[in-house]
């Protein structure tokens, strides 16, 4: 039940309120310790009020005690002084007093119900032997007293068996006061306790409402940051710099923001880029085809060479659109990696018998070195896009009469791939930013050889995807080596 009760008040939406929780804690904190004092006070209250109770009445039984002993009242109990002396004890403490004799009996009761009787208690019977007791009935209200009635041997009575000085106890005070005046007491203490508590707990409510109000406030600044934000007026960075919670809630936030930025910024400079690259070749054809229809009877080879420029640049078009899918498909593709186990070997020697012709035609020599036999687990048409587009450059940006050397290597745990080039090189502040998309070293010159700037941004999208790296080294006029390692099983990260 308790547990139901529990889930239901975490469940509901106002518990999991951080400000509802601390006025709560606020609340408890403060209202608890009242509690606890005022009970803690009122016992003790009652306990050292019993205390001092039982203490005056023994001391008042003590005197008359003696009393007796000096009238011989257990004896004789016909002395108005001791009956008077009795009856305003009894009266003063409101209680009952019973004086018993060597033998039990009840010589006088302050009530007058028990005279003659014979009493046998306990407490009674540990009173004859000297010992006084005090007993504290808090339900019925009243104290219990035994006090014994000593007489002490004087030089007179003194014999050898009991010396002078000996005590004697000849009977037993049995006393039972009233503790009336007492409970009163507490009532009103405990009635005015309760007013103050109340008055405590209306202001520690102030107090705990406030303060959760005042605390809370900074993650409500957050928030309506945020919300801003989020509605668009602002794109200023957010500060909270109330807490340190807040503080790195809103730095996490910030950074979020940034890279939101970037790519809200990459997305856009993409865009511009991919309509820019798009409309080049559509421009080209545009111009090609108009130029032809303004001439009237333009000759057969003027239209052949035309048609051949258009038909080149509809091509670039294609290739543009097959490079962008390509990129696409790998930014959305993590998931649909198609892994199986390629021999690295025979992928590369296929795709090198592919690109032969180009090379031929560029008089560039290609040249594959295999240092092992090399298994690996990979998505086999993404790996064969990494090797195209590193030995298609390796070929595009050489010298004539140049050499293309791919190297094939492997420890236990990884597999590398060198692509190296005797070829142009790329300078050096260049390097960071060849594997973005659509950056071309020289624009016109990778144009011209058909370069569509997306070559390296698709081979390390593919690098990446199999958790693999790639780097290049480079000297200007000198060639480029591109450098492929990639985990020979996937379970390697
Ligand atoms: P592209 O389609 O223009 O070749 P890439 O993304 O493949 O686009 O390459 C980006 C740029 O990096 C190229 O335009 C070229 O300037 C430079 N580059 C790439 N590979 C080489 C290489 N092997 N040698 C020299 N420059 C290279």
């Amino acid at each position: 039940m308790a547990e139901k009760l529990f889930h239901f008040l975490k469940n509901l939406k106002i518990g999991r309120s951080l400000k509802v929780r601390l006025f709560v804690i606020i609340f408890l904190m403060g209202i608890i310790p009242s509690i606890i004092i005022r009970a803690v006070i009122l016992e003790n209250y009652e306990d050292r009020a019993v205390e001092v109770r039982i203490s005056d009445v023994q001391t008042q039984l003590r005197i008359i005690a003696n009393h007796l002993i000096i009238y011989n009242y257990l004896q004789d109990n016909s002395s108005e002084v001791i009956g008077a002396e009795l009856e305003q004890l009894s009266n003063f403490y409101s209680g009952r007093m019973l004086i018993i004799n060597g033998n039990l009996r009840v010589v006088r009761d302050t009530y007058g119900i028990s005279e003659g009787k014979t009493i046998i208690s306990e407490e009674v019977i540990q009173c004859m032997k000297g010992v006084s007791t005090a007993h504290y009935d808090a339900v019925n209200g009243f104290i219990e007293i035994t006090i014994p009635i000593i007489e002490t041997v004087s030089a007179q009575m003194a014999t050898e068996e009991l010396p002078e000085g000996t005590e004697i106890v000849r009977g037993v005070m049995l006393t039972s006061v009233s503790t009336d005046s007492i409970a009163m007491t507490l009532e009103i203490l405990n009635r005015k306790a309760l007013i103050i508590e109340c008055i405590m707990i209306f202001c520690i409510l102030a107090i705990a409402l406030f303060l959760a109000q005042i605390l809370i406030r900074p993650f409500d600044r957050v928030s309506r940051s945020i919300s801003e934000i989020k509605e668009g007026y602002t794109e200023d960075p957010i500060s909270v710099p109330d807490y340190l919670e807040t503080e790195h809630i809103v730095d996490a936030f910030n950074s979020v923001l940034q890279r939101m930025k970037v790519l809200d910024d990459s997305r856009q400079e993409f865009v511009a880029n991919v309509s820019h690259e798009l409309k080049t070749p559509i421009t080209s054809v545009k111009v090609l085809a108009e130029s032809l229809l303004v001439q009237q009877d333009a000759p057969a080879d003027l239209y052949r060479e035309f048609m051949k420029d258009i038909s080149e640049e509809i091509e670039r078009e294609d290739k543009i659109i097959n490079d962008l899918l390509a990129l696409v498909k790998l930014d959305r593709s993590v998931a649909q990696l198609k892994i199986s186990v390629v021999n690295i070997n025979g992928l590369a020697e296929i795709i090198l018998k592919r690109l032969r012709p180009i090379a031929r035609k560029n008089n560039v020599e290609v040249v594959l070195i295999s240092k092992r036999e090399v298994s690996a687990e990979v998505d086999e048409v993404k790996m064969s896009l990494i090797l195209t587009n590193l030995v298609e450059n390796a070929i595009k940006y050489n010298r004539e009469q140049g050499t293309v050397e791919v190297t094939l290597d492997a420890d236990h745990q990884f597999f590398t791939v060198q692509v190296a080039d005797t070829g142009i090189g790329i300078p050096e502040d260049c390097m960071a930013q060849i594997y973005e998309r659509f950056y071309r070293v020289d624009k016109s010159h990778s144009r011209e050889i058909g370069g569509t700037g997306l070559g390296l941004a698709i081979t390390k999208n593919a690098v990446l995807l199999h958790r693999g790296s790639i780097k290049v080294e480079s000297r200007e006029g000198e060639g480029t080596a591109f450098t492929v390692k990639i985990p020979l099983t996937r379970a390697l990260k």
